[in-house]
């Protein structure tokens, strides 16, 4: 769209702000509201499946039920004559973590934790109406607030991730297909372990996702990190963590930290407020597995959201058993589930063998 354009009869495009896996978002001024916002056109692939569009139409409905502080607020969700999918959205005068961490290389703890606070606050609010946000990466944060000294962060796209996965919500599919034909994954270093396996994910994915956002906050880098995206998909699986400094480990923050990034989704918070806690050191059950004796910490079992089965437009609450996040033992795994992981896993494997083949031909 041009700059100056009148677009639906309503917004005043103003320029382009960027462009993303999705679509392209422009600064607008709404003449109706006198507001400004911004508008996310969506790529012709995702109105070219209906199947999608539906989902995401369904997805929009309960975005747009976010009004804390932190989410991005959704005004609407509409179409064009023409048939393009658009998104308006509030208007945000911020910088990306990215480029904040770009800039700055790392952040003092005390940073770290407030700007993680605030990340949670915001998937307090989605993972109640059971929308989990999968794609939490630094491009997806924004901060705002920039000179009057204190970070104010707004999360993005919440929920557009999500609809554009699979139906089972498996984020390896999710990230192959909305990248650029022959490029196989976007940003896997703020994968959880099961998202890089393409199993059904669980509020506690995101949790892994702002494990990684804190880490990396903390430490200048991403735990796992290597230009070859198939190996981060191993070395989430398969490495430990790489240790904090002795500083942050031994403080509520690096504890929180660490637990978020277990590579066992039940070994993780059961909700953001838990999380809260762990950071602000409300909880004295809040040792990694790294360092924690074997005892198993008894936590109070939070009602959890999850995600309303297709077709209903009310997330589902699960009960307190939800056997994904309580801290019981889970029930064992099905046989097509082992089956299943045990092919990702052979799959991986063999891709990492043609990757090195190739290597060695060229
Ligand atoms: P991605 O798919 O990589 O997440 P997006 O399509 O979400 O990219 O965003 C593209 C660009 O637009 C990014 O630079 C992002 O910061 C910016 N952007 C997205 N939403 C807003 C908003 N509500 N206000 C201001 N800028 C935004
Ligand atoms: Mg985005």
């Amino acid at each position: 769209m041009q700059d100056g354009q009148i677009f639906e009869q309503r917004y005043r495009i103003v320029r382009e702000v960027g462009r993303g896996s999705y679509g392209i978002v422009y600064a607008a001024q709404d003449l109706h509201a006198n507001q400004n916002v911004a508008i996310k056109v969506l790529l012709p692939w995702v109105r070219a499946d209906q199947d999608l569009r539906h989902r995401l139409q369904r997805e929009a409905k309960l975005t747009r039920m976010l009004v804390g502080q932190h989410a991005v607020r959704i005004f609407d969700f509409a179409e064009t004559p023409d048939g393009d999918l658009y998104i308006v959205m509030e208007f945000l005068d911020g910088e990306e973590l990215s480029q904040l961490l770009l800039r700055e290389g790392r952040l003092k703890p005390e940073r770290v934790a407030e700007i993680g606070r605030q990340i949670l606050d915001a998937l307090r609010e989605s993972h109640r109406l059971g929308v989990i946000h999968r794609d939490l990466k630094p491009h997806n944060v924004l901060v705002c607030g920039a000179g009057s000294g204190r970070d104010f962060v707004k999360v993005l796209d919440f929920g557009i991730a999500k609809v554009a996965g699979n139906e089972d919500g498996s984020g390896l599919m999710e990230t192959t297909r909305l990248t650029a034909p022959g490029n196989i994954v976007g940003t896997p270093a703020y994968m959880s372990p099961e998202q890089c396996r393409g199993e059904p994910l669980t509020v506690a994915s995101d949790f892994y996702s702002v494990g990684v956002l804190m880490y990396e906050m903390a430490v200048g880098r991403p735990p796992f990190d290597d230009p070859n995206p198939l190996q981060v998909l191993m070395l989430h699986n398969t490495q430990p963590v790489p240790p904090l400094s002795p500083a942050i480990t031994g403080a509520p923050l690096g504890q929180a930290i660490l637990r978020a990034l277990e590579k066992d989704p039940k070994d993780r918070f059961a909700s953001a407020d838990d999380f809260l806690a762990a950071i602000d050191g409300r909880t004295p059950e809040i040792m990694s597995s790294t360092v924690r004796s074997k005892r198993v910490p008894t936590l109070r079992p939070a009602p959890v959201a999850t995600v309303a089965p297709t077709g209903s437009d009310v997330p589902a609450l699960a009960s307190p058993s939800a056997q994904v996040l309580s801290r019981r033992k889970a029930p064992s795994r099905s046989f097509g589930q082992l089956i299943r992981s045990y092919w990702v896993a052979i799959l991986i494997v063999l891709l990492l063998i043609v990757l090195a083949a190739t290597r060695l031909w060229n």
